[in-house]
């Protein structure tokens, strides 16, 4: 049988969001590749092997990915929430690129999973309901001044912001720099969510203003939603924000 790489978004945690699609080439596989907790996430079976690596090794992961499968295996390469948004789908392409001519005749395909973003505003009303955008606040791969940059624009611009590793507990200052930014240029009543471990048994929710949001708010597990000017309470049986559809 010939081999085949399909990267798998495991969707934010609860097993209800994997896809039946996803589901269906774990059941297929014969490799599972990934970070520890995520490999965790897959039940054990006869006859999967199970690749588990630690944080940052993610080009060693996609390259160990794309030689199983050029031998012939079919291997799934797991993520968290979708493997296209700051995960492994790119790595595995960036590993293509370097690698051997013959990791470029495997049968690759991306299986999409419920992002952390989408969870995290789907529990807490429709933050994402107008124009929004997405950051990666790890400064692992890219300068602060970068992020500096596009955090201002986006502010500029009155998107919602969605904010990805938002603290880890090596780099907590890049939190607080962004707080003080947007002190300096949006109004105190500006809406915040801090979605912790979405769609868990440790979920919590936090619904606060930029007045009263405090670094420790966030940590690795939450996404953080900046609201858009627009962006407001409403009366509900628990405590839900959302953008309206249209702007002025
Ligand atoms: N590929 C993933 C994102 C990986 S980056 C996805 O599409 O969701 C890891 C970051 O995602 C975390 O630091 C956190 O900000 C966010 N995240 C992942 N799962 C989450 C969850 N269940 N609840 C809240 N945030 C989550």
């Amino acid at each position: 049988m010939s081999g085949w790489l399909k990267i798998a978004g495991l969707g934010p945690g609860d097993d209800a969001l994997v896809t039946p699609q996803v589901r269906a080439a774990i059941d297929a596989a014969s490799d599972v590749v990934g970070y520890f907790p995520y490999i965790a996430r897959i039940a054990d079976r006869p006859g999967l092997r199970r690749h588990g690596s630690d944080n940052r090794v993610e080009l060693d992961r996609a390259r160990t990915a794309l030689a199983l499968a050029a031998e012939g295996a079919r291997v799934v390469v797991a993520s968290s929430g979708d493997p296209g948004v700051f995960a492994m789908a790119s790595a595995v392409f960036e590993a293509l690129e370097d690698g051997p001519e013959a990791w470029r005749e495997v049968d690759i395909e991306v299986l999409p999973g419920i992002t952390a973003m989408l969870a995290a505003s789907a529990r807490a009303g429709a933050p994402l309901g107008h124009d929004f955008c997405a950051i990666n606040l790890s400064d692992n791969l890219k300068p602060w001044a970068l992020i500096e940059k596009r955090l201002r624009a986006a502010i500029e611009a009155d998107f919602a912001i969605a904010l990805y590793n938002p603290r880890s507990a090596s780099r907590p200052e890049g939190f607080a720099r962004l707080l003080g930014i947007l002190r300096e240029t949006c109004e105190p009543e500006r809406l915040i969510l801090f979605a912790r471990a979405v769609t868990t048994p440790e979920e919590s929710l936090t619904i606060t203003t930029l007045a009263e949001a405090l670094p420790e708010m966030a940590d690795m597990r939450t996404m953080v939603i900046i609201g858009s000017s627009l962006t407001r309470r409403v009366a509900a049986r628990r405590p839900l924000i959302y953008t309206p559809r249209s702007a002025p």
